[in-house]
């Protein structure tokens, strides 16, 4: 499962794609940051080429250990293609706070970011995978729901992309002003972004008592970056 903690540590050589060079010092190639990132995700974009161009798709990911995990129809394209053994990157953000500086230039995000290249392989277990996919969304859900039956696994592929070649950049902190505009009389600072999570709604048509995880949904605030940096994009 999710095993952070139990793996050694943590630091992973970049390799030459995956090697920041813009503002190196908001780079992490440690395993914890590119965890914490995508567990704190719902949502990643697929990017790759077919005949037809290139393509960059929002789907829904999770990670088990040191694979981030997609799923989706036979029939769709990201499937169809990624299934050929192509280059993929995939990408995770979150985006923490809009940076206002004293210039314009300087204007800048407060950021968690991760990008993963590789090529996607097909997963056996479909359906252990997709059980983590219920727990990732709810954990304890998976024990309650009605299973996936023959024809729902038989129409559905589940991928995974190893986490071997990864970048992360995180940028947090208030904005770094060049000295000669520091007097400059305009307001600095950061507005901060959260993903508020909502008050649940429940379907009219439900006979069962509310769970646990639905109560502990609301107020919840996404997780804060793990690492505190300060610098420019
Ligand atoms: C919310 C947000 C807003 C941003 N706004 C801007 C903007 O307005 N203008 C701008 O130029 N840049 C912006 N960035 C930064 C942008 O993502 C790139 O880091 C930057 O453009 C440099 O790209 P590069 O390919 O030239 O960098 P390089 O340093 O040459 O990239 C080398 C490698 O580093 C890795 N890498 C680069 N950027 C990231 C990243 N963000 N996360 C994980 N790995 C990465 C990739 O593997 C890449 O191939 C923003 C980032 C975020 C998350």
């Amino acid at each position: 499962m999710n095993d952070t903690a139990a793996l050694p540590p943590t630091r992973r050589a970049p390799s030459d794609r995956t090697r920041v060079r813009r503002v190196a010092e908001n780079a992490h190639y440690d395993r914890a940051t590119l965890h914490a990132i995508i567990d704190a995700a719902y949502l990643c974009h697929v990017a790759f080429s077919d005949d037809k161009g290139t393509h960059n798709i929002p789907t829904a990911c999770w990670r088990e250990g040191e694979h981030l995990y997609i799923h989706g129809s036979n029939g769709g394209r990201l499937i169809k293609w990624l299934g050929q053994g192509i280059q993929a990157c995939v990408t995770i953000t979150h985006l923490d706070g809009l940076v206002l500086a004293r210039s314009a230039f300087n204007h800048s995000m407060n950021y968690r970011s991760a990008m993963v290249y590789g090529r996607f392989e097909p997963v056996a277990d479909k359906h252990a995978a997709l059980a983590a996919l219920m727990d990732h969304l709810a954990l304890g859900r998976q024990a309650e729901i009605r299973a996936g039956n023959d024809k729902e696994f038989a129409a559905t592929t589940v991928m995974r992309i190893a986490l071997d070649e990864a970048a992360c950049k995180v940028r947090s902190g208030p904005p770094v002003d060049d000295e000669e505009d520091m007097q400059h009389p305009v307001w600095a600072g950061v507005l901060p972004l959260v993903q508020l999570r909502g008050t649940p709604v429940a379907d009219p048509l439900n006979a069962v008592a509310t769970p646990g995880y639905v109560h502990a949904w609301t107020g919840l605030t996404q997780a804060v970056g793990p690492l505190d940096r300060n610098a420019r994009q």
